[in-house]
Order: structure tokens, then sequence, then C-alpha cells
């Protein structure tokens, strides 16, 4: 079969934009050809239109040469529009697709108005191939297979697979956004031989990325030419292009990583087969599991109640009463089994696992002297609101808050009619707890801090959150109290902080008004805070070389 000879007319005969960067694309030289701004800041030129660096990288990794490999600027989402546009004249051609499947292959087939037949996969999900072919007509020039599939999760036995590409005429796009997590390799392996094969593959579901939108087809030479043809120019921007190439040298990790939530798919399984709730759990080979429930939308209010989300499935053909569930982090999948196991039981919000990429932490503390609750957030900077009975102390305490950009709830109700002593520790007990529970393993912080703000007094604050506990405290305070505070209370206050809070931090202060000193140990406390926490959006390494905080 002659592949080009199933392009559209129109496809055969365009002639691409040609940019710039086509007509010369050696290395050194003065760019004087793209009418971009000459000034560098990273992302003033063109990027390159042909990812040959991406290609490059990926070629090596899946084995598979440069030229077979499309590079979508939009996930893998892109290469299904593109397949369509390419492949199937419109209101005239047809495409085929298993049912129950992704739902982009019907979007994009309605974008580019084109029918889409799609042919039911028996009822435990499994690819009956005599039946699906026989759905195909003279028209149809698309035929959509998705292993493992994306609701059912199962991987589609690869003997059928390969009898739908070598008896259907057209062209076979095999999603395999899944395949890291099956046992078995795929079919890019096996690429040369089909001509007729377009494998898509993403870096949003197993690779971690899907907030940057890329996503591949690997392909014969010349359809990865004409998909390139009809492309967007710059589909892949500079920043993607600089974040892919890092995160594809993490391949351990994401192996790592793989590794576990297929692990964890092994454990949930489990659990969710003893659930008396739960009919049905199909067998899973992708990130996900699919659940048969007698009343799905009462089971998925209740978790929603809970804050746990998954994806009602129920009004999909064949997925009727199904529940899609993906797999999480081993919190969150011991939180989802609880929700699901005790319905009835209350939820007690502050016992559930803070959201993974969300760095909150709430801490309760009760003893005899004190009753103390705080939640932090450190990527946002509101709502806060903070009450210990003592008012210089909140008044500190919303220092660190506003001047650090933290989000802090805390309530501390303590026995300040004996003394104030035992709040103001446990508030820092607390509140370094919190940081630290935040902070999680500290991937990606800058991990040191410090400040020196020249008010009318100087405070200096060193902070280092790489494991290590002490404190030194240099601040000269002749005055008993400021506000309703012990001037005594400060030293501890920080002390009592590092310790729960696991770092190093050092004050050094000097200045004539003793509040006004107080104030500005706290706020550069706050900024030395900030500046530990911050996380670099573009390094998520641990910012130690023993690899360890
Ligand atoms: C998630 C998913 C994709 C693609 O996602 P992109 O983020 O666009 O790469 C493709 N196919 C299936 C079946 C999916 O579930």
């Amino acid at each position: 079969m002659e592949i080009t000879s199933l392009f559209r007319e129109n496809i055969r005969q365009l002639a691409p934009y040609s940019t710039a960067r086509d007509e010369y694309d050696g290395e050194l030289g003065i760019y004087l050809d793209a009418n971009e701004n000459p000034f560098d800041n990273g992302f003033n030129r063109y990027p390159d239109p042909h990812n040959k660096r991406i290609r490059a990288k990926i070629s090596a990794m899946r084995g598979i040469p440069a030229e077979r490999i499309f590079v979508g600027g939009n996930g893998s989402d892109e290469p299904i529009d593109l397949l369509f546009r390419v492949f199937c004249e419109p209101r005239q051609d047809e495409a085929l697709s298993i049912s129950p499947s992704y739902g982009m292959y019907r979007v994009a087939a309605a974008t580019n108005d084109i029918r889409l037949v799609e042919a039911p996969l028996t009822e435990d999900f499994r690819l009956d191939t005599e039946a699906f072919l026989s759905r195909a007509t003279h028209r149809t020039k698309l035929a959509f297979l998705c292993s493992p599939n994306n609701p059912s999760a199962n991987l589609l036995d690869p003997a059928e697979v390969e009898k739908v590409i070598r008896g259907f005429d057209g062209i076979v796009v095999l999603d395999e956004a899944y395949i890291d997590f099956a046992e078995h390799e795929g079919f890019l392996p096996r690429l040369a031989e089909f001509p007729n094969l377009v494998v898509l593959q993403t870096l949003s579901k197993a690779w971690g990325m899907a907030g940057i939108r890329i996503g591949f087809a690997f392909a014969a030479p010349e359809i990865v030419a004409a998909m390139e043809r009809i492309k967007y120019p710059y589909s892949v921007n500079i920043i993607t292009e600089r974040l892919v190439l890092q995160e594809l040298e993490r391949e351990n990790l994401r192996r790592e990583q793989i590794a576990l939530l297929v692990e964890e798919r092994r454990k949930l399984v489990a659990a969710l087969e003893k659930i008396p709730l739960i009919r049905h759990v199909f067998p899973s080979d992708a990130n996900f599991v699919l659940v048969r429930v007698d009343e799905p939308r009462r089971v998925y209010d209740n978790l929603i109640s809970r804050g746990i989300i998954v994806r009602d499935r129920s009004r999909i053909a064949g997925c009727e009463g199904c529940l899609r569930l993906t797999v999480g982090t081993p919190d969150e999948n011991v939180a989802l089994i609880e929700a699901l196991r005790y319905p009835d039981r209350p939820f007690d919000k502050s016992a559930a696992p803070a959201a993974s990429g969300s760095r909150r932490a709430t801490v309760t503390r009760k003893s005899r002297e004190t009753d103390i609750t705080a939640t932090l957030d450190l990527d946002n900077a509101s709502p806060s609101k903070i009450s210990t009975g003592l008012g210089f102390f909140d008044h500190m305490l919303d220092q660190i808050v506003h001047h650090g950009g933290f989000s802090l709830e805390l309530t501390a109700r303590g026995d300040l009619h004996v003394d104030e002593h035992h709040t103001i520790e446990d508030t820092a007990l607390v509140l370094g707890e919190a940081f630290r529970q935040a902070l999680g393993d500290k991937r990606g912080i800058g991990r040191y801090g410090f400040a020196l703000p020249m008010d009318e007094s100087r405070a200096l604050v060193l902070l280092d959150f790489g494991g290590r506990i002490a404190t030194r405290w240099d601040v000269e305070l002749k005055r008993e109290r400021i506000g309703d505070v012990p001037t005594e209370m400060f030293e501890h206050f920080f002390d009592s902080f590092a310790q729960a809070a696991r770092c190093n931090l050092h004050i050094a202060a000097r200045g004539r008004n003793e509040h006004h000193l107080i104030e500005g140990v706290f706020k550069a406390f706050a900024r030395a805070l900030r500046m530990a926490v911050e996380r670099k959006p573009l390094d998520f390494d641990l910012p130690s070389s023993k690899g360890l905080l």
C-alpha cells in the first residue's frame, strides 16, 4: 500500500509555510532574518520549528529514527487532530474507533466534520477484531485503538491489535498513552514492520508532564512529514523544549515512580476487591482502575464531600455504574480506600492527607496547658487568621505571614491566666511542625535564607533547612515585656520553632527601640523563610549534594 495515496488531495499538493529558520539553520551567526528583538532574555528568539533536539533525545531513548517522530505541542491531542486533517476528506471520509474509549477521537472527528463509527468492545472490554473490522468501509481512513484503553484500563491483546493493523486498509492509530504502566512493550519496537501504523505516546501520564503539553506520534516518515507540513510552525515553545529535555534526563526517577505506581495499583485493586460497596474491579494495565458500583452518583458525591475527586464514567455506553479512579500517592490511595470502605463515618478534614503537589499542613497539639491548631500553606498568601490571646504575639505572627507570603490559620487557647510561657512555646512547636510537614521531601526548595533589612534597627537572620537543628540568638533586650509578651520568650520562641521545623537559625539584631527591634527580627525571619522554602519551578532537585535532607 502506498501511504501517500491515502492523503487528502489538498495535503498532497500543499507547500508548507517556510519559516526563517527553515532557510538557514546553522548554529552560529548574526540573526537578522526573523524580525525578533535582538536583546537576550532567554526567549527572544523563535524556537526550533522542527524540534530537532527533542526528537534526537526521544530517538535515542526509544530507538526510533528521528524522521519517524512527530512532536506535538499540545500533547497527543495535537497529532490526533492533525491525523484527521492529513487523511480525512470532510463530509466524505470516515473513521473508526473502539467504544468505550478516549473522548478526544470523537471531538477531533466532529471538529473535522468526519463521521466516527464506534465499534463496541466486548462486555469485559476485549477487542472483537472481526466485528471491529467489519465496520470499516472503503471510506474509512483512520482506525483508533487505545491500549491500555481509557477508561477501561486494560491492555488490548497484542495479537488482536496486530490483526487489525494487518487487516485494515487505512491508517491504524494506536494510542499508547499508558503503555509505561503495562507489562507489554507496546508496538513501538515493531513500528518499521507496519507502514500504516501510527503510535501515539505522551509525556502527560507516566512522565509527569501533563502541565507542559507534549506528546508524540511515531509513524512512517511520509506520515510524519505530512503532519510537519500542516502543523503550526512553532508549536513547541522554548520553555517547553528546555523543560522536556531536562525532564527526560530523569529517566531513573521516572522508572522508580512508575514501579511505585504499579505496586500501588496492585494494592489498590486488592483493597477495592474487599469493599462491599464495589461490585466489580476491572483489571488494570494503566495508572487508573475502573470499578462498578450500584449507585455511582452517590458514591461520587460522597467522595467529593471528603475532598476526593474521581471520574464518573457511568453515563458512557459500556461503563454503566462505573467510576474511574486514578492511582495516587500511597497516602492518597489509603484515603480513597478508607472513604469507600466507611462511607458513613464522619469525616475528619484535618486528618486527611494534603493533596500532593500542594504544600499545606494542618497540625493540632493538645495538652493540659494548650490547645492549638494551625493550617499552613506555603504557596498561597491568604487566608490568614491568627488568634493566640496575646495581642503583641499575634502581631509578630502576622509579620511572618505577611512578609513571608504564607497563608496561616492559627488558633491557640492556652493557660494565659498562669503564664504566657506555654502558649508561646507550644505555638512555636506547632508552627515549626507545620513548616516541616508542608515542606515534605523538600524537593526544589532554596533551602537557605538570609535577610538583613535596614530599618531603624538592624536584624540579621540566617536560616538553613538542611536538617540540622541549632539556634543562635544575639539580640539585646533590656525591657521586661513588649506589649503583653515577656521579652525572654522571643529567644525561646525561635529555639522551639527550630527544633520542630528542623532548621538552623541564627538571629542577631541591634536597635534602640525594642518594639521596632523585635518587629525587625520577625520581619527578617519571614523574609529568610520565604527565600528558603521558595521552589524554583524549573528545578525540582534536592538542594543537597548528599541527595537527601
Ligand atoms: C490522557 C490521554 C491522552 C493524551 O493526553 P495529552 O495530555 O494530550 O498528551 C491521549 N490518549 C489517551 C487515551 C489519554 O488518556
